[in-house]
């Protein structure tokens, strides 16, 4: 320290970790994970007992400075197996999906190689990998040429992007009177989206389900007819392609046309079921949605991807410019023009942001798209098995026949039980999750309580599948019992 003005010499940077370094710890993370995955089939299938204690544990002043990374993963790792195995074969809850572990490396790659892919001088041939996947996308949800779309961080913000999208078109700067209409079973995330777009509750149009939880076409024309003729403003109808809690699907094609008869944007909301669109024997129950003004697709949902990765799909991307882009920033002059290939940034509500995109060319190139249609048909294949068997069982009352991968069944406590349907149901679920080797979730379904398996993981095959029922059955029948 001689010279104080002297800078920093080879030696004096922390951050640049040797290629030494750098292997070590790499190793140290591919040991961890592909320790965990190993054991997976073994682990339970979900265990947050002492996980408040993992987290006190973990607090304490920031670190002067720095560990061995054997010592920082080990503090690490508790921390991830006291949680929900939202990876595992048994995880059946909520809506699974996995996390292949090719998009694992993708992601390795991306945040080591850090490029800036939203505007595409930064890194030409990366946004157009970027743009070519989602018009893959497309293609897969038979969207004509010309159609294109975002990445998103997942449904509820691809949910938000389209209503600012259809706001845009449709309503332009002058929200007032503006209505939009979706089922009663639609996902928590569109109202919130909605809010968030500028539209207050009373725009909101809820509108009833059948007896399928399918929206009512009639009751939605009437209450667009209804609207206008009180001198409203209808401008957007979010059709289901798959509800959360039941995978139930709206009438796509006779509410496009209802879209289409009143001048309204057409909006599906596919982040959970989409992708069975791809498999031959499940395609037809979404005819019509290419007819569709936008699409949201979560791919962290029906492509197995790791949580962060959603998109919007749209016919017309123009009109997420418009809803988006238009905005000088003189600090991007330089980046501004197009490089052949549009500037994302100029499509969504984000500028600096992970890269997506790979994470999901990486695995297709790794995989081919036939190995994620095989998967996906085994889900619909295994969620027929469980609905055939919870069906035989009397104390088990199936909602319906499933529409995709989700059964949801209520059930038949014997006459005069201690506990009622409700209560009973919710035993039944604490039981049957005690055991450790599956996860379920519950829902309420016209105010009752309501169990759920919703097969959508890579990892999930029938030896799973079987263990999930036969808990069932045999918890249900011990609780019948005593
Ligand atoms: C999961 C889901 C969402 C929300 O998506 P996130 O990725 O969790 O933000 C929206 N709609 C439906 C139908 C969903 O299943």
């Amino acid at each position: 320290m001689e010279d104080p003005s002297r800078i920093a010499t080879q030696t004096d940077r922390p951050l640049e970790p040797d290629s030494e370094t750098l292997r070590a710890w790499l190793r140290a993370a591919e040991n961890l994970v592909i320790e965990h995955l190993a054991t997976l089939a073994q682990q339970p299938s979900w265990d947050t007992e002492g996980a408040l204690a993992v987290a006190q544990g973990l607090v304490e002043p920031i670190p002067r400075t720095g560990r061995p990374i054997d010592a920082v993963l080990a503090r690490l790792l508790p921390a991830i197996t006291k949680s929900f195995n939202t990876i595992g074969p048994g995880y059946l809850a909520y809506i699974p999906g996995g996390g292949i572990p090719s998009a694992g490396v993708a992601d390795l790659i991306a945040c080591e190689t850090n490029r800036f892919v939203n505007v595409s001088m930064a890194a030409p041939a990366l946004a157009r990998m970027e743009t070519l996947v989602l018009e893959w996308l497309c293609e897969l949800m038979g969207l004509p040429k010309g159609s294109g779309g975002i990445w998103t961080s997942g449904g509820s913000l691809s949910n938000l992007a389209a209503i600012v999208a259809a706001r845009v078109e449709l309503l332009g700067e002058e929200l007032e009177g503006g209505r939009l209409y979706f089922a009663d079973e639609t996902h928590a995330s569109v109202p919130k989206a909605a809010r968030v777009a500028g539209f207050p509750e009373r725009a909101l149009r809820r509108i009833p389900v059948d007896d399928r939880l399918r929206m009512i076409p009639a009751a939605l024309e009437q209450s667009i007819i209804e609207d206008r003729g009180q001198g409203l403003r209808p401008f957007l109808i979010i059709a289901n392609a798959g509800t959360t809690n039941t995978g139930a699907i709206d009438p796509i094609a006779e509410v496009v046309a209802i879209a289409r008869r009143h001048g309204v944007w057409a909006h599906a909301d596919a982040a959970y079921g989409g992708f069975f669109r791809i498999v031959p024997e499940a395609a037809a129950r979404f005819a019509g949605i290419e007819e569709y003004d936008s699409i949201t697709l979560d791919p962290h949902k029906g492509l197995f991807l790791p949580y962060g990765t959603g998109c919007l799909l749209v016919r017309d991307p123009e009109s997420l410019r418009r809803a988006h882009g238009g905005h000088e920033a003189s600090y991007l002059q330089d980046v501004s023009g197009s490089a052949g290939v549009p500037n994302m940034t100029d499509f969504s509500a984000e500028l600096s942001r992970d890269f997506r995109g790979l994470r999901l060319w990486l695995p297709l190139q790794l995989h081919g798209i036939d190995a994620f249609v095989q998967q996906l048909s085994e889900k619909l294949a295994l969620t027929r098995y469980a609905y055939e068997r919870l069906r035989e069982e009397p104390l088990i009352e199936i909602l319906d026949e499933p529409q995709l991968s989700i059964v949801a069944f209520s059930v038949r406590p014997p006459a005069g039980h201690r506990l009622d349907a409700d209560a009973f149901g919710a035993e039944l679920l604490a039981r049957v999750n005690a055991r450790r080797r599956v996860f379920l979730s519950s829902t309420r379904i016209r105010g009752r309580y309501v169990l759920r398996i919703c097969i959508v993981s890579f990892r999930t095959h029938e030896d799973r599948v079987r263990d999930a029922v036969d808990a069932l059955i045999e918890e249900a029948r011990a609780l019948a019992r005593g």
